[in-house]
């Protein structure tokens, strides 16, 4: 759907090469919104895919190639929005990883990775892109936290840890700027079937025996009492609901869009 809500401003979504990032950069892009995507993939197929949703959508999109793990890199992906738009009016924070393992049996760079990459890196964006969004006196940040930022499950240690970290940096985020037109709120999907999920999926498939499909229904039924998987598109949605004017007050929600995972 195409709309003019949020054109003349533009939106930094951090892991937009694939899944939900992808997802709220389309939807983000659908109401004018010039995109910097970001994001990890093959070369060739990343300039397809942010030339092609310029195009679809009438905007402008650029793409910066930052490792939301190192710091330095992620400066010069907010210098480069900077200088290329202008600076970021809506920061969508998504960028993100997953290890499942026990504690004990946890790969410590693995747990620095996902502390860097899901919690660290939106402290970085958020502290620069800040600046800016308070001298326009409008902002959006959304985090993509996870019903992992609500509740725990075993063996995510460190992904549970981020979540529950990003949650908490979102209510700080929110009441740092609550007498402004900047908001902060978190986005807490349940299981959406993108690469991450997919390899959950074919993990269980193969320690199981199961086939794809039975896995995937296996891995629903354990927390998802829909049976059905989130979508991008919806996730998409309730971003944009966070940049319409509707959303002018909520401030430091962490929403989640689970399938009734946390209802339980
Ligand atoms: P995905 O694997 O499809 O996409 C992740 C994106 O992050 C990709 O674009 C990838 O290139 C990028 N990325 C990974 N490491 C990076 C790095 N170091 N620097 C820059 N970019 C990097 O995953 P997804 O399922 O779309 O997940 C997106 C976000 O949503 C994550 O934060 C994830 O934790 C969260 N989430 C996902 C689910 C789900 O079920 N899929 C549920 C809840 C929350």
């Amino acid at each position: 759907m195409k709309s003019s809500m949020l054109s003349g401003k533009t939106a930094l979504v951090t892991g937009s090469t694939s899944g939900i990032g992808l997802g709220i950069a389309r939807s983000l892009a659908g109401q004018g919104a010039n995109i910097v995507f970001n994001g990890f993939g093959d070369a060739r197929q990343i300039e397809t895919l942010y030339t092609d949703i310029g195009r679809e959508f009438a905007v402008q999109t650029a793409y910066h190639n930052a490792d939301m793990s190192k710091p330095a890199e992620i400066a010069a992906m907010m210098q480069f929005a900077d200088e290329k738009f202008g600076g970021v009016d809506v920061l969508v924070n998504n960028a993100g990883i997953q290890h499942v393992a026990n504690i004990e049996d946890f790969p410590v760079e693995k747990w620095d990775a996902i502390l860097a990459i899901n919690l660290t890196s939106a402290f970085h964006t958020t502290r620069l892109a800040l600046p800016g969004m308070k001298q326009k006196n409008w902002g959006r940040i959304v985090n993509l936290a996870s019903v992992h930022g609500l509740v725990g499950s075993a063996q995510k240690s460190a992904y549970v840890a981020a979540k529950h970290g990003l949650v908490g940096f979102t209510k700080v985020t929110a009441l740092e700027t609550a007498h402004t037109g900047i908001t902060c709120n978190a986005i807490c999907p349940g299981w959406v079937l993108t690469p991450l999920v997919q390899q959950q999926v074919d993990d269980r498939a193969a320690r199981d025996g199961l086939s794809n499909d039975a896995a995937k229904k296996a891995l629903l039924a354990e927390k998802q009492p829909s049976g059905e998987f989130v979508t991008p598109e919806e996730l998409g949605a309730l971003a944009v609901f966070f940049c319409s004017p509707a959303g002018d007050q909520v401030r430091g929600v962490a929403w989640n869009m689970d399938g009734g995972w946390t209802a339980q």
